[in-house]
């Protein structure tokens, strides 16, 4: 601990205050982002655009709609009946990343642990380190299956926060149900987060347990499949006891104005999101066959993006499918992700001119199937 005086001195040398110590300890986390023009197969994005109603929508917008402080409520009403939840049941959030956030600084004292498998999304080792939490990691199995027992095995009286991406990012491997409700179960002292912002492109859910299982959560995003990343849009779903907490903390207006007025047109337009998914779906399909025939290893994916195994020189893959103009991004610092890149999946057309580039970049690289 330093005296006042030296603090003083810090202060006139032009040192900056120190944070708490979690935030110096905290994992630093910035999306390389860059240039972004291009196929962009780096993100998870939806790669084409959302429903043209949703458009329309931002083109009405008036004056006085943005004079005002938005108020959530009335359209978590509309996502709780869409949801065949109670609106009690339901917050609306600055995307999954604030609903992850607001779970940290909700259930995460010092000394309590968070249990989730690795690889998987990095917010939630970002934001729990910035509470100061335990972080309980556990490997994947075998080609990354969830890692049911160990997860079970893991659980301790300290555990407060359990996630779980369902599919998981980066691999795109699946939790089943069972093994869902059975943490949850095992762990009543905890909250249980599972993380469904790929749900479109699975179709299992557990979203119908919430409330009767009172310490599961339930997250969803409009930044995927409804092509919505920009709005900064999430849902989460939950027992109204824990909604009372999680109110508490989050903040009013996270929600912005023009996220709520696209909110009622995204989900009315069922047809334009049945369109993408299929179109995903369909190119999911037809981009493993094209990687089964070059003989490149990658893993079967049930969300919009297929991890693949490049070797040594993935570095020089992303290069140069960005020099032709697709972005792929580099997973290989994951754990137990070494060469491997992930692929976004977006339409049949964008897959299908993204097949020849991925082929002339292996010839680049010099790659070779034992690579
Ligand atoms: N969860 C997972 C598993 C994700 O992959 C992502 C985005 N990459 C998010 C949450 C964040 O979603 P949002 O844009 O709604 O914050």
């Amino acid at each position: 601990m330093l005296e006042l005086n030296e603090l003083q001195a810090n202060a006139e040398s032009g040192t900056a205050p120190a944070p708490r110590q979690a935030v110096l300890d905290m994992k630093e986390y910035h999306p390389p982002l860059g240039s972004r023009d291009g196929l962009r197969l780096d993100f998870n994005e939806n790669t084409l655009q959302c429903s043209p109603r949703v458009l329309e929508a931002l083109r009405n917008i008036t004056a006085a709609e943005l004079t005002r402080y938005p108020q959530r409520e009335p359209l978590e009403s509309l996502v709780a009946e869409h949801l065949q939840l109670d609106p009690a049941q339901v917050l609306l959030t600055n995307g999954v990343d604030e609903a992850i956030h607001v779970l940290c600084e909700t259930y995460l004292d010092e000394a309590d642990e968070i249990l989730f498998s690795v690889p998987t999304y990095s917010m939630y080792e970002v934001y729990a380190s910035g509470a100061g939490a335990r972080l309980k990691m556990i490997d994947a199995g075998k080609d990354f299956a969830f890692p049911f027992e160990q997860m079970l095995e893991a659980i301790t009286a300290k555990t407060k926060l359990i996630f779980i991406a369902n599919p998981n990012s980066p691999t795109g491997s699946t939790a089943s149900r069972e093994q869902l409700i059975q943490i949850a179960k095992r762990a009543p002292h905890a909250a249980v987060l599972v993380d469904e912002a790929y749900f479109h492109f699975f179709g299992e859910t557990v979203m119908d347990q919430v409330g009767r299982i009172p310490n599961l959560l339930v997250a969803r995003t409009f930044s995927k499949a409804y092509g919505l990343a920009g709005l900064r849009l999430g849902v989460l779903a939950a027992h109204a006891d824990s909604m009372h907490w999680l109110r508490r903390v989050i903040s009013p207006y996270s929600v912005n104005s023009l996220a709520l007025a696209c909110l009622r047109p995204a989900l009315n337009d069922e047809i334009y999101l049945r369109w993408y998914v299929d179109q995903v779906l369909a190119a999911r399909t037809e981009f493993a066959e094209a990687l089964d025939l070059l003989g490149v290893r990658y893993w079967s994916s049930k969300a919009n993006f297929i991890l693949v195994k490049i070797g040594a020189k993935h570095k020089e893959f992303v290069e140069a499918m960005r020099s032709s103009n697709v972005l792929v991004r580099d997973r290989s610092s994951d754990p137990g992700c070494g060469g491997c890149v992930r692929v976004t999946i977006g339409t049949r057309e964008q897959m299908a001119d993204a097949i020849p580039v991925l082929k002339q970049s292996l010839l680049e690289i010099g790659w070779t199937r034992d690579a």
